[in-house]
């Protein structure tokens, strides 16, 4: 029976037998992987509080073949974010972000760009807790990127000219955009300079500096932020749910 250890993040965990509990970890090296943590319901478990959401923890598991759930044996915590998580909004967008991980990512598969952006997002909201909802759109973004859905706003759909710092665009249902003269029925929400702005960034920056550069587009951020979340639910084939409940209406 294949015996594994890889760094690992706490997604999620739920009741499975009397005193077990299953759980989700999204693994540096082996993608997402769901586990039985047995006896870890009890007070005195081996696990500790090593299963709270969003630690970073060493995993140490063995894999029956063909089969989905894997035998959790040692869980040993590098990092909590048990602080971080006494706020209700950090709970919500971190959960935002683990539910969408696993919408994403398949079992037993690794993505270990993923998981490192996935990593930095974190460190970045821990860092900068007031700064959540740009932390939630570089998400968004780079999970559609590494993924490979992510539009290029840089140019026309149509006639692929690179538009002008100054133009506005439309958004097709495709999600690319096209320019005024390609647009005729000017059908499609307008995506102005400011968005391409904040989309790019997004795309060349870290998170840290990413949210310096958007400090202050509250707005923009939101409308960018509920364009990408139409993208995800129309690659996941569902609405996206828990949208930031906490955020300022704007
Ligand atoms: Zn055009």
């Amino acid at each position: 029976m294949p015996h594994y250890e890889t760094e690992s993040l706490v997604l999620k965990s739920y009741n499975l037998a009397e005193a077990d509990r299953i759980v989700v970890f999204f693994t540096r090296e082996q993608g997402m992987v769901r586990g039985v943590a047995k006896g870890a319901k009890r007070l005195k478990s081996r696990f500790g509080s090593t299963l709270e959401l969003f630690s970073t923890v060493n995993l140490s598991y063995f894999q029956k073949e063909e089969r989905e759930l894997v035998s959790i044996q040692t869980v040993e915590l590098t990092k909590s974010c048990f602080a971080e998580a006494s706020s209700p909004e950090f709970l919500n967008t971190f959960s935002y972000i683990a539910d969408l991980l696993m919408a994403f990512v398949p079992p037993h598969d690794p993505h270990e760009i993923l998981y490192r952006m996935t990593k930095a997002c974190l460190a970045a909201a821990s860092e900068n807790p007031e700064d959540l909802d740009s932390i939630r759109l570089y998400f968004e973004l780079w999970l559609l990127r590494l993924g490979g859905y992510l539009p290029d706003w840089s140019a026309c759909e149509i006639c692929k000219r690179t538009f002008t710092t100054n133009e506005a665009t439309r958004i097709q249902s495709s999600f690319h955009l096209r320019c005024k003269k390609c647009g005729k029925t000017n059908s499609g929400d307008v995506i102005d300079p400011g968005h391409r702005e904040i989309f790019h960034n997004a795309q060349k920056l870290s998170p840290v500096e990413f949210i310096k550069i958007v400090d202050g587009k509250p707005v923009q951020v939101t409308e960018v932020s509920k364009t990408l979340k139409r993208i995800i639910s129309h690659v996941i084939g569902r609405e996206v749910k828990n949208e930031n409940i906490f955020a300022a209406s704007v």
